[in-house]
């Protein structure tokens, strides 16, 4: 363990970084290949939680847009983050990665629910644990369960696995040849620059619990392992 940076680490997977190409829906062999990335880590020790989004399969906001309830909607996002989470559990599974599912919402015939002190024991144990369910309230994100979470069950880092993005612009690099990659910024820094890394709930919530960010690409093999060995990629962010 002497080379490893963070040993407890809580992994925000976004529903589009399961998607593929188009950003909808769950495509297996991506899946597998972020499983790949976590036996390699968990190999080395390192206590792995996850926190999985939900876009993927259904947005609150887009319901709420066509005139559905927004808590309905939410509702409904947060069963998705489940979808997710259990395929994500069958991929580390085929990996012989032991694991357990947590769900904010009780659904006790797939899952456990979510409950702290055994989530830790679990990560002790050498067990991946996905978060699924996001919070369990609507109006809020997944991205704000992942700097909750993290701070619950005291991780030292939260990355935050993009899809073919290597870390923060500051405008958007697949559309403006001019965006200039960070490789360092304050959660304040992206309150003011208004940069799409996080909502604005989860970026207040990691600077009130100061847990380190990395923004990285997770498409490139052997990155979470870089990450938690401390190599400089993607971009980090202190609280
Ligand atoms: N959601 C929610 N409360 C939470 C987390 C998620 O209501 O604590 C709902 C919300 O509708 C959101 C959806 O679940 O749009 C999917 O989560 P998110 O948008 O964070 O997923 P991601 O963008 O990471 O794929």
């Amino acid at each position: 363990m002497s080379d490893i940076k963070y040993k407890r680490i809580v992994l925000k997977v976004s529903g589009e970084a399961l998607a593929g190409t188009d950003g909808f829906g769950i495509k297996p062999p991506i899946i597998s290949k972020l499983a790949d990335q976590l036996k390699e880590v968990t190999a080395l020790g390192v206590q792995v939680a996850i926190v999985c989004g939900g876009g993927n399969i259904w947005r609150g906001e887009t319901g709420a847009e066509l005139g559905m309830e927004r808590s309905q909607a939410d509702y409904m996002g947060m069963l998705a983050t489940v979808m997710n989470a259990l395929a994500l559990q069958d991929s580390l599974e085929h990996e012989d990665v032991p694991t357990r599912v947590q769900t904010s919402i009780e659904m006790r015939q797939i899952a456990e629910p979510y409950i702290r002190r055994k989530a830790i024991r679990h990560l002790e144990k050498g067990r991946v644990v996905i978060f699924a369910g996001g919070t369990g309230n609507p109006y809020f994100s997944t991205d704000t369960t992942a700097a909750l979470r993290a701070a619950e069950i005291d991780a030292d880092v939260i990355l935050m696995a993009k899809n073919n993005v290597d870390g923060v612009y500051s405008a958007d690099p697949k559309t403006n040849p001019d965006a200039k990659k960070y490789d360092e910024l304050t959660q304040l820094d992206i309150i003011n620059k208004n940069l799409k890394v996080m909502d604005s709930t989860a970026s207040s919530l990691s600077m009130d619990t100061d847990i380190p960010l990395v923004v990285f690409n997770m498409n490139e093999p052997g990155n979470i392992k870089r990450v938690v060995q401390g190599e400089k990629i993607g971009t980090t962010i202190q609280g």
